[in-house]
């Protein structure tokens, strides 16, 4: 990850142009079933309206004795984003409103853009600005806004079922590290794992987009599709330094991915920071907004605005490393599992089973040997078809991932089955009907119960008209 991060560092992305092309071919070298869309300038989205592309040869400023002392070559952040052509000389009195520096971060070059207010400007850090001398400038700005598109890269891995898990990352920024690289090369290694595994429950629909705008244009050519199939996500964004976790909720607050980033952050990492809703800032305002309400939430390292090297040449490849970027990658590879293994699940049997009659724990009872016992046993009376796994791992205060051998050990010794709650996954191992229909004679209780949806009554229905035949 942190060597992806390292070639893609030096690329001048912005919402559009050659750095963003560049970014999503490099990306679909290592996955090479990204499919790279476009829309062009002045496609209108909802509210918005996408800008002009925006590329770039050479900026610079050279001083009163013709020595560039300001050169984008050298850092992409000189140059304030979407600035538009000039050549000129200009005293530094004037120069001084078109430049952009740090006071309190005197070391740092800040990122400013201007995507939708024609302009032009540079930044510098605020030890460069005072070194400059009274005199004439000269300022130059190759640079070119035309009509032209803007890009981005989607990726859908197929599962068992259509239910999707949606992750998002974003291809904007120019080099900075938390705030721009680790999202996009943890999402990479992230699409690289979850197509090395040989079942996903979900399909997955990954999208690198140009923050705001990309999402914005995202949602607009797929609004239908994401809310029928979206039931979780995360918006992959400043996951790549050592510093800390922190989780920003969904609009909801209360969708299985914000239950399971909090499970997940709760035994990885006890001193997480919470954020609330009030605190987002990144693509969840798009997804999350009212009419979309998507079920997206956020698994951070540092979050973007909360550390002072945001959005500054600080922000960069010392600011992130390898064990940050795993770090980032493991939580966020954690909830995505603790998704994929949520189910429903219903006891087969009336009353509790008899465990020692099964060899499911010791039949001799001394002290201390019914915890192991119990657990199995409160497990088993959650599931009821109406508490999922995730839900009983957090009334059992227990992670997700320790109750899985239990329940694979309880359904292998048809103690419990997948629930009808869970259509996709019922469906998906449903047995035969023969089978069924002496499961249904033995748990006659069962079918005489008030249909839960539609997917019972298919299976009822099944069952009815085979006994009516
Ligand atoms: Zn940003």
């Amino acid at each position: 990850m942190y060597a992806w991060a390292k070639d893609l560092f030096p690329i001048n992305r912005s919402l559009t142009g050659d750095g963003v092309r560049e970014t999503l071919q490099y990306i679909k070298n290592v996955l090479p079933d990204l499919k790279i869309e476009s829309v062009p300038t002045g496609f209108e989205v909802f509210d918005w309206k996408v800008p002009k592309e925006w590329n770039v040869k050479e900026a610079y400023i050279e001083n009163p004795n013709g020595e560039r002392v300001i050169d984008f070559k050298k850092n992409n952040l000189h140059l304030v984003g979407y600035s538009t052509p000039i050549n000129k000389k200009i005293n530094l009195d004037d120069l001084q409103a078109h430049l952009y520096s740090l006071p309190k971060q005197p070391d740092a070059i800040p990122y400013v853009t201007s995507y939708y207010s024609e302009s032009w400007g540079f930044c510098l850090t605020e030890n460069q600005r005072k070194g400059l001398e009274p005199g004439e400038y000269r300022v130059v700005i190759d640079s070119e806004l035309k009509n032209g598109e803007l890009n981005y890269g989607e990726i859908i891995i197929p599962g068992e079922t259509e239910q999707e898990i949606f992750l998002s990352t974003y291809i904007c920024h120019p080099s900075m590290g938390n705030n721009e690289l680790s999202g996009p090369v943890v999402t990479m290694a992230l699409a690289e794992w979850l197509n090395s595994l040989n079942f996903r429950k979900n399909t997955f629909r990954i999208v690198f987009v140009p923050e705001t705008i990309g999402s914005i244009v995202y949602i607009s050519q797929n609004l239908q599709t994401l809310r029928e199939k979206v039931h979780a996500g995360f918006n992959v964004t400043c996951v790549g330094d050592n510093n800390c976790y922190s989780y920003v909720p969904s609009r909801k607050g209360n969708t299985v991915s914000d239950t399971a980033a909090k499970h997940v952050l709760k035994y990885l990492v006890p001193e997480y920071i919470e954020y609330s809703w009030l605190d987002r800032g990144s693509d969840e305002r798009q997804y999350c907004a009212p009419g979309v309400d998507l079920p997206i939430a956020t698994i951070c390292r540092s979050k973007y605005s909360e550390y002072p090297e945001y959005h500054t040449s600080l922000d960069n490849l010392e600011f992130i490393s390898p064990e940050g970027l795993y770090g980032g990658y493991s939580a966020i590879k954690r909830a995505i599992e603790t998704i994929e293994q949520n189910k429903y699940y219903n006891s087969t049997l009336l009353c509790e089973p008899q465990l020692g009659k099964r060899g499911l724990y010791r039949n001799t009872s001394i002290k201390g040997s019914g915890e192991e016992a119990r657990l199995i046993l409160n497990l088993i009376s959650y599931c009821d078809g109406d508490h999922s796994l995730l839900e009983i791992a957090e009334k059992l205060q227990k992670p997700l991932w320790e109750l899985n051998p239990i329940v694979e050990n309880l359904l292998e010794n048809k103690l419990i089955r997948n629930s009808r709650k869970d259509p996709e996954a019922y469906m998906a191992v449903v047995p035969p009907l023969n089978e069924l229909e002496d499961k249904n004679k033995k748990f006659k209780l069962e079918i005489s119960m008030p249909t839960a949806n539609k997917f019972e009554g298919v299976l009822n229905n099944r069952f009815i008209n085979k006994i009516q035949s």
